[in-house]
C-alpha cells in the first residue's frame, strides 16, 4: 500500500498568524486521522521576502501548541532531506533541465524592459497581462545563440494553448480550468532559484508526499502542479484546499494584521487549547452540537469528509469563549502557575514570591477563574489586592448617605471584623451578613463601602470574597485607611 504522507510547507516571511496555525492543526489532524506522516518543509526560495527567525517561531509555536512533526529540518530523520528549499537548488536545477529536454518547458530571454511594454500595452487594451510567449518559439539556433552570450533567462512552463485542464480537489470534486486563462509561468528565476511552482512539486513528489493540503488560495496552482506532474510522467497526489478565512464583515484576513499573529496571542494570555479549538472549527464541521475539543480528541473525530468548502469566519469572540471555558477547567495551582509570568511582568509579585504571597494567588484563582477571559486580565483586573490602593473618597459613598454615616458603618463593621477568628470565605459572609440582618441593617449602606474600602474599585468581586483574598490584617488596615480618607 501507498505510504500516506502530508506536508506543512510555510514560506518564512513572517511569524506564525492564525492562518498558518490552521493549516499546520488540519495537516497534522488528516495526516493523524489517514495514519499517515508529517512532514515540515521551509520553503524559502523567495529569499528577498525572508524573516529572520520564522522557522524558531514556528517550531516555539508548533511546541507550545502540541503539534509534532515526523520529519523537517529540525528533526534527527532527514531521509527525505534536506527539508530547506533554498538547500537543495541543485535538484530543481536538474529537474528544469529534464523539462527543457522533454520540451515542457522553454527558456525564455525576454528583458524585464520588454515584459513591462508588453502588459502596459495588455493593460491599456484591456486584456489581462499575460506572457505573449515569445520565447517558446525561438529556433533552436537562437537559443543556442543567446545561451553563448551568456544572456539573463528564466525557464517558463509550457501550457496547452487551447482546451480545457481538468483537475481534482477532494473536497470540491473536478475544477476545471480554461488553457486560455493560463499563462507560460515561470519555474526557473533568472537568479537560478526555483518559484514555487517548480519547487513544490518537485519536493512533494521527491519527499514521497500523497496528500497535498493546503489554503484555498492555492487553487489557482493547481492546474499548473497537475500539468507539471504530467510534464514529469509523475504520479499526481491528492489535493486538498482548506476554506478561506474570512473576517466578520466579509473581508480578507490580512496575514498583516500584527495582532492576528500567535506570540501576540500567547503574550496576550489565550491558552493553546483555546487556540487550537478555535482553529479547528475554521474549515472543520463537528457532528453534533458540541464544540468543544481538545487537540487529543480532535485526533480521534476530525477526518476529512467533516471538512466544508465554505469560508470560514473569523469571530474573535468565540475565541475569547474557548479561552474562558479552558481557563475555568484549570486547576487553581495549574492557573496560578499560568498567571504568575503575567503577574510578575505587571510588577505585582516578585519571580520567587513568599508563601503568603503565593497563597494570596491560590486563594484569587477560583474567584479569578469565573470573570477572566485571558491571563493577562487578571493582572488588570485585579491588581488591587498586590498593590497599594487609591481612590477617591466619593466612591466609599452610598446612594445619600453622608460621609459620617459611611465613616460610622466602617467602623461598626470593623469592629466585628476584627472579633473574626476563622478566617474562611463563607464565615465572613456569614458572620457580616447575619449581623446586619439581626440590627436591621441594609445591605448596600455597609457593603458597598466596606467592599470599596478593600479594592479602591467601583466593580470588584464581593466584600467578603476581598477580604477573604487581602487577609485579616490587610483588610483592618484598608478599612481603616478608607475611615481616614473620610476624616472620621
Ligand atoms: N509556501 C507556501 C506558503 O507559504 C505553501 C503553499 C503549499 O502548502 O503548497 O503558503
Amino acid at each position: 500500500m501507498k505510504k500516506i504522507r502530508l506536508r506543512f510547507a510555510p514560506s518564512p516571511t513572517g511569524y506564525v498568524h492564525l492562518g498558518s496555525l490552521r493549516t499546520v492543526l488540519f495537516d497534522y489532524l488528516l495526516a493523524k486521522n489517514l495514519n499517515g506522516q508529517l512532514i515540515l518543509r521551509l520553503e524559502d526560495t523567495d529569499q528577498s521576502r525572508q524573516i529572520q527567525g520564522a522557522l524558531d517561531n514556528l517550531l516555539e509555536v508548533c511546541n507550545w501548541i502540541g503539534l509534532e512533526f515526523d520529519e523537517g529540518p529540525h528533526k534527527e530523520n532527514q531521509k527525505y532531506g534536506p527539508y530547506i528549499q533554498s538547500q537543495r537548488t541543485d535538484v530543481y536545477k536538474k529537474h528544469a533541465q529534464k523539462l527543457i529536454k522533454n520540451k515542457s518547458a522553454y527558456f525564455c530571454f525576454c528583458t524585464k524592459e520588454r515584459l513591462e511594454e508588453m502588459r502596459s500595452e495588455q493593460t491599456k487594451n484591456k486584456q489581462a497581462p499575460k506572457y505573449d510567449k515569445k520565447c517558446r518559439y525561438l529556433s533552436k539556433e537562437e537559443i543556442d545563440k543567446n545561451l553563448q552570450a551568456n544572456k539573463a533567462y528564466v525557464i517558463r512552463q509550457k501550457m496547452p494553448t487551447e482546451g480545457e485542464i481538468k483537475v481534482y480537489d477532494e473536497l470540491r470534486g473536478e475544477i476545471t480550468f480554461k488553457a486560455n486563462d493560463l499563462e507560460d509561468h515561470i519555474l526557473m528565476k533568472s537568479d537560478g532559484m526555483p518559484t514555487y511552482q517548480l519547487a513544490s512539486v518537485v519536493d512533494d513528489h521527491l519527499m514521497e508526499i500523497s496528500h497535498v493540503s493546503r489554503g484555498e488560495e492555492w487553487i489557482p496552482s493547481l492546474p499548473k502542479n497537475v500539468l507539471l506532474y504530467q510534464a514529469f510522467s509523475w504520479h499526481v497526489p491528492k489535493f486538498i484546499h482548506f476554506p478561506l478565512i474570512l473576517n466578520k464583515d466579509g473581508g480578507k484576513l490580512s496575514k498583516r494584521q500584527g495582532d492576528v499573529f500567535v506570540e501576540d496571542y500567547r503574550n496576550q494570555g489565550y491558552l493553546p487549547e483555546a487556540l487550537i479549538n478555535f482553529c479547528a472549527l475554521l474549515g472543520w464541521h463537528p457532528k453534533g452540537d458540541n464544540e468543544i475539543f481538545t487537540l487529543s480528541q480532535l485526533e480521534k473525530e476530525f477526518s476529512l469528509n467533516s471538512l466544508g468548502i465554505s469560508p470560514a469566519i473569523f469571530d474573535i469572540d468565540k475565541l475569547q469563549y474557548f479561552n474562558g471555558y479552558y481557563i475555568r477547567q484549570k486547576s487553581d495551582e495549574n492557573l496560578y502557575l499560568l498567571t504568575k509570568p503575567f503577574l510578575v511582568k505587571a510588577k505585582l509579585l516578585s519571580e520567587n514570591p513568599k508563601q503568603e504571597e503565593r497563597e494570596k494567588c491560590l486563594k484569587l484563582m477560583p474567584i479569578a477563574k469565573e470573570r477572566i477571559k485571558t491571563l493577562n486580565d487578571l493582572p488588570f483586573l485585579f491588581s488591587f489586592f498586590f498593590e497599594d490602593i487609591e481612590y477617591e473618597k466619593s466612591l466609599l459613598i452610598w446612594k445619600n448617605l453622608s460621609e459620617k454615616e459611611v465613616a460610622d458603618n466602617l467602623k461598626e463593621l470593623l469592629e466585628i471584623i476584627e472579633k473574626i477568628e476563622n478566617w474562611q470565605l463563607e464565615n465572613l459572609e456569614k458572620t457580616i451578613i447575619s449581623y446586619l440582618k439581626e440590627n436591621n441593617k441594609k445591605n448596600g449602606d455597609y457593603l458597598w463601602p466596606l467592599r470599596v474600602a478593600l479594592s479602591g474599585q467601583k466593580f470588584s468581586p464581593s466584600p467578603f470574597e476581598n477580604a477573604y483574598i487581602l487577609g485579616k490584617l490587610a483588610s483592618i488596615k484598608r478599612i481603616k485607611d478608607a475611615i481616614s480618607l473620610l476624616s472620621y
